[in-house]
Parts: structure tokens; C-alpha cells; sequence
């Protein structure tokens, strides 16, 4: 019997990608076409409650209807100046992200990658410059784990053999060190350490979270040594950990905040470095530069997702339903769950076992998460998730947990 597959809409839309796209991603098989708030719709109509939120981009939920106004407003005006010339959404956007972190200057770029790579110019041209460090020799200290993004040079410091094998070389510059270990960063710096790298919570490796104190010693072990405490929280700000950065919760304010995912609410790709006058100051007219940073539509997109951040509560909100998720989850029992930990609505089961399977099980009941690092599933639903739409997720992780 020759067994004869039917095409579906479904089926058509992933032999295509499958056959002309690159494979470097591997995706649940579903076929998204719409989205509102906390939920996707599928091709065939299914709705799916997102656990995922595009990693922590669309944290102000699918399609909000305030970006999509400002948006196509925006976009029937002018989208591109690029930074030759000047345009009125730019001033604004830097004053409002810097007054929102408290800093004094942004330099905007578009994808989360771009903005640590800036920070990376800034953290050693000011070694150079303020630091005095010999010409070519600065350091920078990030962490086994990390997760910063896809270039050449970040991949060159990734521990994650997926991510970095067959793409050397790479570059040289940057010490590794063990996550939360405060006594391996004192003795990794030296006199040419111009920053250390850090994620504020591991989130790409599992939501992993460092001892209690470590993002306050590692602030004052760099104020001690002059080195510049780089934070990103391109997945871990404005709000997804239940405070505005996750740094916040050790009342800490690094040297460099590195931004990018929510900051545009999913609709437009804009990330950012902010800091004080003193760093982001060495760039001079030349030194730096993005064709596409800066430019009206996104800054007019980031202001609006930023002001929807303030005016949804979405800091609050986010640490209220993170601390009734997490007991929930706590609740679960099974064999195959090893740990459960979270902070705000950054939640994570750890599993014994792969993390796919159990995924897919999900996927049926209709709430979607990505498996991260194998065993982890990664619960982070956009913050405007409602409280009665958790219980129901909760109802279909206590059925595909049933012990
Ligand atoms: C997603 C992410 C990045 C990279 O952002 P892209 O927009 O994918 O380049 C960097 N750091 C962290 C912590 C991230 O979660």
C-alpha cells in the first residue's frame, strides 16, 4: 500500500519553508496567522495561549492595538531618514528611554545583537581612553552560559558548542568565567578588564539565576576596580522579571543598561545602549553607526511601547501573576521535574528528561513554549496575560504532568 500524505494549507506552508529557508531554527510545527494579546491562531483556526511572547518581544501582548495605530501613523509620514539627516521622533525617544532608566544618553540600534556589540565599542574605547589600558589590549569578563546574540564576535564567547563550532575564528578580548561566581570574576580582572558582561538572569540557558547578592557584589567589585558593569537585559527588562530591570531587584544600576526585544513590542526590530555621558560620549561623528538605527518608525514604535509598559502597570502586573504562576508550578508533581524557578513572569520548569516532547504535549492543549537548553521549558507569556488564562495554562501543564 503506498502510503499518500494529504497537503493542507499547514502542510504546504512548512514543506516550503522547509525546502527554501535555511534550517537553522526548529520549530514547533504550527503555522501561525494571527495574533491578539496573549493568544495565536493557527492556519486551521486553532488558538494557542503564547508562553513564549517571541522571547520576551511582544511583552506588551500580540498586535497591541495602541503600537499598531502608531505604527501605520508613523508609517504614512516618513520611516527613514537614516542619521545624515535628522528626524522627530529621535530626540524624543533618547530623552524618554534615558529618563526611563535613569541614565543620560542612548545610542539606538535594531536587533539585540547590534546593541551588545556597541556596548562591546563603547566598554573598550573607554578603557582606552579613561581607563588608560594599552591600545588593543582591553578585556572584557562575560559568563559560561551567556546568551548575547549571533554575531561572529559574540558566538567567539559563547560556552554553547551549537552556537560557535565551524564559525571561527574569533575574536580575542573576552574571559570567561562561571555564572554567579563573584570569586572567579576578582580574580579574572586584571588592570586592562574595561567591563564585564553579564546577564542579570541566564534565560537562553535555562533561567538560570544567580546566589542571591551576586549582581550587588558584582556592582561594587567594578566600582572597586573601575570597570564598567555592562547589564543585559535585553530579554530580562522592562518588566518581564516582575520589576522594571531584573538588576532592580539587588537595587543595582550598572554602568550599561543593553536593551532590545520588548522595546519595540514585536512590531519593528529597535535595541539600544544606555548609559551615562562618560561611556557613551567616546563616539564621535564616524566611529559608529547603523543605517536603519535611530530612524522614525522604530522611535516612534518605542515610545509608544514604552509608555504602554507605564500606563498596562505591566512592571506590577508581572510580578503579581509571575508569584501566583510560580506557585502553581511548585505544585506540579511528577518524576521526570527536576527543579521549577522563575522570577515575575520569567518561569522555568527544569525536566530530568528532554523538554520537546513534553512541549509538543502542550502544543495539543493549545499553550505554547519552546524547549531551551534540552530540558528546560521557559514560561514567559506576554505581561498583559490575564490571571483566568494562566489557570487554564496551569489546567494543561497538570494534565500533560499528570504523575
Ligand atoms: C535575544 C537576546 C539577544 C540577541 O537579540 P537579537 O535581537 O536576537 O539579536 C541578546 N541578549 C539576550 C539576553 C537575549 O535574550
Amino acid at each position: 500500500m503506498i502510503a499518500t500524505a494529504t497537503i493542507t494549507p499547514t502542510s504546504d506552508f512548512i514543506a516550503r519553508e522547509d525546502a527554501w529557508g535555511a534550517h537553522s531554527y526548529h520549530p514547533l510545527d504550527l503555522v501561525i496567522a494571527e495574533a491578539k494579546g496573549a493568544w495565536v491562531t493557527d492556519l486551521e483556526g486553532h488558538r494557542y495561549l503564547d508562553c513564549l511572547s517571541a522571547y520576551s518581544a511582544v511583552n506588551q501582548g500580540h498586535c497591541h492595538p495602541r503600537l499598531l495605530r502608531v505604527m501605520i501613523e508613523q508609517a504614512a509620514r516618513v520611516t527613514l531618514t537614516s542619521r545624515a539627516f535628522r528626524n522627530d521622533q529621535l530626540g524624543g525617544f533618547c530623552e524618554e528611554l534615558a529618563h526611563y532608566c535613569g541614565m543620560e544618553m542612548v545610542l539606538p540600534m535594531n536587533t539585540g545583537a547590534e546593541a551588545v556589540e556597541t556596548a562591546i565599542k563603547a566598554a573598550r574605547r573607554w578603557g582606552y581612553r579613561t581607563k588608560g589600558i594599552a591600545d588593543g589590549e582591553a578585556q572584557i569578563i562575560a559568563f559560561e552560559h551567556n546568551f548575547h546574540g549571533r554575531t561572529t564576535t559574540l558566538v567567539g564567547f559563547s560556552s554553547e558548542p551549537a552556537y560557535r563550532a565551524q564559525f571561527g575564528p574569533f575574536a580575542p578580548g573576552f574571559v570567561l568565567v562561571p555564572f554567579g561566581d563573584i570569586e572567579a570574576v576578582r580574580r579574572a580582572m586584571t588592570g586592562n578588564t574595561c567591563a564585564v558582561l553579564f546577564e542579570p538572569i541566564q534565560c537562553e540557558a535555562g533561567v538560570l539565576m544567580p546566589p542571591a547578592g551576586f549582581v550587588r557584589e558584582l556592582a561594587a567589585l567594578c566600582a572597586e576596580r573601575n570597570v564598567l558593569l555592562m547589564a543585559d537585559e535585553i530579554q530580562t527588562g522592562l518588566g518581564r522579571t516582575g520589576a522594571r530591570f531584573a538588576c532592580d531587584h539587588e537595587s543595582v544600576t550598572p554602568d550599561v543598561y543593553i536593551l532590545g526585544k520588548a522595546l519595540s513590542g514585536g512590531f519593528y526590530p529597535v535595541s539600544a545602549v544606555v548609559s551615562r555621558r562618560e561611556v557613551l560620549g567616546v563616539f564621535d561623528p564616524g566611529s559608529h553607526g547603523s543605517t536603519f538605527g535611530g530612524n522614525p518608525l522604530g522611535c516612534a514604535v518605542a515610545r509608544e511601547a514604552l509608555r504602554i509598559v507605564h500606563d498596562e502597570q505591566l512592571v506590577a502586573r508581572s510580578a503579581r501573576e509571575g508569584t501566583w504562576l510560580l506557585a502553581q508550578l511548585r505544585t506540579l508533581e511528577h518524576p521526570a521535574i527536576k527543579a521549577v524557578r522563575g522570577r515575575g513572569l520569567m518561569c522555568a520548569i527544569e525536566l530530568h528528561v528532554p523538554a520537546r516532547p513534553y512541549c509538543e504535549a502542550l502544543q495539543q492543549r493549545g499553550v505554547l513554549c519552546k524547549e531551551t537548553h534540552g530540558t528546560v521549558i521557559r514560561l514567559s507569556p506576554p505581561l498583559v496575560v490575564s490571571r483566568e488564562d494562566l489557570a487554564w495554562a496551569m489546567e494543561q501543564l497538570r494534565a500533560v504532568f499528570a504523575a
